[in-house]
């Protein structure tokens, strides 16, 4: 078997051990942590914003798609090329190019792990906020293109909020930067329009990002609840008492039991429901504030509440609530993720309606939820070789992201539109909205090169969640993936409407 044309031209341009071509290593570059759909054409990585610039040429030369890459983590299709093309990975662009801990910022390569740029800073005390649970894997190049959330972006904000400019490589191969580092550019905001673009207006190749301050003291918190009804209920009196912790997560009874079995992080198994809060800030007012929690959290029934006394032991709890993915994923061969957002005093009433789905459909559903932002994770457990059930699921799914839109949420919190989501924009944006965006996107990307596919409409399908559950055998234990026959695309209703 022979390179193509493309792949000698690309080979000539960033060298022969920086490109992928044969079909065995293509294979790995199918996927992200959602779905299949097809192999690239070729995989190349650039060492160098130079190198980008001559992919970005090219590609435009033979009218060929583009996908940026960074950790292939994402839940939305984010990273899958949706009609072959060239895929960049980012995974040789890792350096930290800078650490400016004076003035409280950093620059480094999109290539790199979102952890390490905190494990780098924390001698001298200081960390960067966005936390996402895939964060020893994830790249803050994939955490900008999706906007990321974490646990701790209920105090701290998202990704956006932490990006202060960016390096990207335009669709024409030209090269821009955006924002500043130390003033407040005039202007349009560039950075904030690029920031959870998804990979579709450029290629993402510097990023300065802010630092913060590692708090004086941290207080977390495991409230344990016998009904999960008084769970949801403390979380919307929480911020009624003003109090915004720095987290505030909640895990439902049939995922605390499956991350107790993985981790043994010390979660109650016999319990409905826990919520896990964490303060932070200055000694005295995070004693003071873990203590309103603490009666928050009695008034509304928790049979315990219990507090991390050392590093170690807050270290376990949130050990448990970071692998809780990967642990539904021990006692179920499938399960499909969802992610949407509602407002957070609607909790109650949305955990009563997911559990209805799940009584319909005959499923087993795990919640785990950012709770103070109203930010759900639904997890459906099914057998990806039952393909009877996989409709189930993706019923099951629709109907639940439907109800946050006519909740008044969003079809997505923070795993981004992808191709799983992309047709269901119209629930939440009006014609002109959408329109507005499909203008932009035009004068960013204007052949439609840059990861096409994602995000936008495509005006083809009307209000259908693209995701097609597997039916081979040897699902994987994380998000519904394989190789997948797109014998049904389900339509989750026009217009706003539910099914
Ligand atoms: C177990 C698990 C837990 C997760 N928890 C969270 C969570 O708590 N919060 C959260 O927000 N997400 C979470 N995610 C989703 C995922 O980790 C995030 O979306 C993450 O930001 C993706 O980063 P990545 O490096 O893997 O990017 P990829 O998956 O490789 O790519 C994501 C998108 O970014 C684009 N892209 C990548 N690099 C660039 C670049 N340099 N320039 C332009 N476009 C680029 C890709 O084309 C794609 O569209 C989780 C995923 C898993 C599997």
């Amino acid at each position: 078997m022979h390179p193509s044309p493309l792949v000698r031209e690309l080979e000539r341009r960033v060298g022969r051990e920086a490109v992928l071509w044969r079909p065995e290593d293509l294979m790995l570059y199918e996927y992200d942590a959602l779905s299949s759909r097809r192999a690239p054409d070729a995989v190349v990585f650039p060492t160098s914003t130079e190198h980008v610039v001559e992919i970005m040429r090219l590609a435009n030369r033979e009218r060929v798609p583009v996908v940026g890459r960074g950790a292939g983590t994402s839940l939305s299709g984010g990273p899958v090329v949706a009609e072959g093309g060239i895929v960049v990975s980012f995974a040789r662009m890792k350096k930290i190019l800078e650490i400016d801990i004076e003035n409280q910022r950093a620059r480094v390569q999109p290539g790199v792990v979102n952890l390490d740029l905190s494990l780098a800073v924390a001698d001298a005390g200081y960390y960067y906020a966005p936390d996402p649970s895939s964060q020893k894997a994830c790249t803050i190049g994939g955490n900008v293109a999706e906007n990321s959330g974490g646990p701790h972006t209920l105090a701290y904000g998202v990704t956006s909020q932490h990006v202060l400019g960016l390096e990207v490589v335009l669709a024409g191969g030209e090269v821009i930067h955006t924002g500043a580092s130390f003033w407040d550019r005039p202007g349009y905001d560039l950075t904030g329009f690029l920031v959870g673009s998804e990979g579709t207006l450029g290629l993402v190749t510097e990023i300065t990002v802010r630092l913060m301050r590692r708090p004086e003291a941290v207080k977390t918190l495991l409230a344990i609840y016998n009904q999960v009804g008084d769970a949801t209920r403390t979380v919307a009196m929480l911020t009624a008492h003003g109090i915004t912790p720095a987290a505030l997560e909640m895990m439902d009874g049939v995922t605390l039991r499956a991350v107790e079995a993985a981790t043994g992080a010390g979660y109650p198994t016999d319990s409905a429901a826990v919520l896990l809060i964490e303060v932070e800030g200055l000694r005295e007012a995070v004693d003071e504030q873990a203590d309103i929690i603490e009666q928050v959290c009695r008034r509304n029934q928790a049979r315990e509440v219990l507090r991390a006394r050392t590093e170690e032991a807050r270290a376990r709890l949130w050990r448990g609530r970071k692998n809780a993915f990967g642990a539904l994923g021990r006692i179920s061969p499938s399960y499909y993720v969802q992610d949407g957002v509602i407002p957070r005093t609607r909790l109650p009433e949305m955990l009563d309606d997911i559990e209805r789905v799940a009584q319909r459909y005959g499923l087993l559903i795990g919640n785990i939820f950012h709770a103070g932002d109203g930010n759900l994770h639904p997890l459906i457990l099914f057998d990806s070789r039952d393909p009877a059930e996989c409709e189930r699921v993706v019923e099951a799914a629709s109907e639940i992201i439907a109800k946050c839109a006519e909740m008044g949420g969003s079809i997505t919190g923070e795993h981004g539109v992808g191709l799983e989501k992309n047709e269901l924009m119209p629930l939440i944006f009006s014609p002109d909205d959408l329109e507005m965006m499909r203008r932009l996107k035009a004068a960013w990307n204007p052949d439609g090169l840059l990861n096409p596919g994602k995000v936008l409409p495509s005006g083809k399908m009307c209000g259908e969640l693209r995701i097609q559950v597997s039916m081979g055998s040897g699902a994987s234990t994380s998000a519904v993936n394989g190789r997948l026959p797109s014998r049904r695309r389900e339509r989750v209703g026009s217009g706003g409407g539910l099914p």
